[in-house]
């Protein structure tokens, strides 16, 4: 990544005007370095110009989120971020992981120990309600109006029954449509629950509905009814910090 000059060029902007904000007012922190922590940092107190990085560890669970076994197949995501870098770099990111997957996809990868080419296709991204939302370009907040990335339902209908009220799905030829005129408006304005384009948008090949058409399914061959899903979901204990972003209803 640092090897793009265009990436190299805003860092060192976005550092050296983190630096100068300081200098102008000294008694305001803008960043970590500005602290009384930094100055006792082994390395920043030496080299202060060194730039920082930042992990993130989270759990994921990638089984079935109403099985019985939901804790035991779980997979810790490291994540590290460079925190020098400019929130506008964000996209860039996504644009040279959808690169590679694709080129992963499309060309593969020779493996000179087994002297063969390996291919690879892409099929889930699991993510949590709010994570998935974000990353499909839909509204970040669960509490208000279209918040549903399946279907058109209105956060004030959600505790309407289905067989009262039914909710026009979200179809590939509308949501584009939608994309197309949140990208005309060029405004932070959101459009039926749609913010912005997915930075995913290009990448080859994810079965989206994928969960959905198990449930489908599951029901068709009467293994579980809609009704055992929904009172499953219903008595799901959320944890603290998901208590505010419940699911919506099946
Ligand atoms: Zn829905």
């Amino acid at each position: 990544m640092l090897s793009n000059p265009y990436v190299l060029d805003i860092l060192i902007k976005n550092f050296n005007q983190i630096i100068n904000q300081n200098a102008h007012d000294t008694d305001l922190m803008f960043d970590y370095r500005h602290a009384s922590q930094a100055k006792l940092h082994p390395v920043l107190k030496n080299k202060p110009d060194s730039l920082w990085f930042q992990l993130y560890v989270d759990e994921i669970g990638l089984t079935n989120p109403i099985g019985v076994k939901k804790d035991t197949q779980k997979v810790t995501m490291l994540y590290f971020q460079l925190a020098d870098l400019p929130d506008t770099v964000n996209s860039m990111f996504f644009e040279s992981i959808v690169q590679d997957l694709n080129t992963l996809q499309t060309s593969g990868i020779f493996i000179p120990a087994l002297r063969t080419q390996l291919n690879f296709a892409f099929t889930v991204l699991a993510g949590d309600n709010l994570g998935s939302n974000d990353i499909g370009g839909f509204q970040k907040n669960l509490n208000n109006g279209q918040f549903c990335r399946y279907c058109h339902i209105n956060y004030d209908q959600r505790l309407i029954p289905l067989s009262q009220i039914s909710h026009p799905h979200r179809t590939i030829d509308r949501h584009d449509n939608l994309v197309q005129q949140v990208i005309n408006l060029n405004t932070d304005f959101i459009l039926q629950g749609v913010l912005d384009v997915s930075p995913f948008s290009k990448l080859i090949g994810v079965c989206s509905q994928i969960l959905l058409a198990m449930i489908k399914e599951a029901s068709t061959k009467r293994i579980l009814s809609y009704g055992e899903i929904e009172e499953r979901l219903m008595s799901f204990k959320y944890g603290l910090n998901d208590k505010p972003n419940k699911g919506p209803a099946v």
